[in-house]
């Protein structure tokens, strides 16, 4: 095991413990070369997550597309860096299947999104779903703003529940980078 402070490999373990109530070992392990101290854990997996596209091809699953995906949807956003690190690299261990659709991650995402920024949530919808018509799309939002008016699924420490941030919401939409459905599967056609 590599040491993540100086990348030594002579490191050695300390003590070894059952964590997550037995699905996981806890080793606390000392580095040799520089004595600083780190803690790795083992767990059993799945073979890597494989997403099955919309063309049936399937393909291992990505997080730093789904990374690059949400980072586009919540630009210039109060959202950090570390609440999408958490969503993308913890998803894998959070749906705990073998294979996914791209269009379940893509609801997956909303969900996600949904709790979290309104405006990101938009930008993500208007993307993910093929509305067929702007009218449709409009009532998604006004939903949305009746929830935040109830005060359910309103964002922590948002905006005041009001016509406003539905408004500005439409408009960021059309700011926002151009994402075509197809780019929410994982490679976006590269690779
Ligand atoms: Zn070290």
């Amino acid at each position: 095991m590599k040491c993540p402070f100086c990348a030594s490999t002579d490191t050695r373990v300390i003590n070894s413990r059952p964590s997550e109530e037995g699905a996981a070992i806890r080793r606390r392990r000392d580095c040799v070369n520089c004595h600083r101290r780190f803690t790795t854990y083992e767990r059993a997996q799945f073979e890597a997550l494989m997403v099955v596209k919309r063309s049936g091809r399937r393909e291992p699953f990505n997080p730093d597309k789904l990374l690059e995906k949400l980072s586009i949807a919540c630009n210039k956003r109060p959202v950090t860096d570390k609440q999408l690190r958490a969503f993308a690299y913890g998803f894998e261990d959070e749906v705990q299947v073998p294979e996914i659709s791209s269009e379940e991650i893509g609801a997956r995402t909303l969900a996600f999104l949904k709790g979290l920024d309104d405006v990101a949530y938009i930008r993500f919808l208007s993307v993910y779903r093929d509305f067929d018509s702007v009218g449709r799309f409009i009532e998604e939002i006004r939903e949305l703003e009746t929830r935040g008016k109830k005060g359910k699924a309103a964002p922590k420490g948002g905006r005041p529940p009001s016509l406003a941030p539905a408004r500005r919401a439409e408009s960021k939409v059309e700011q926002a980078p151009l994402l075509s459905p197809e780019s929410f599967e994982t490679d976006g056609g590269k690779n």
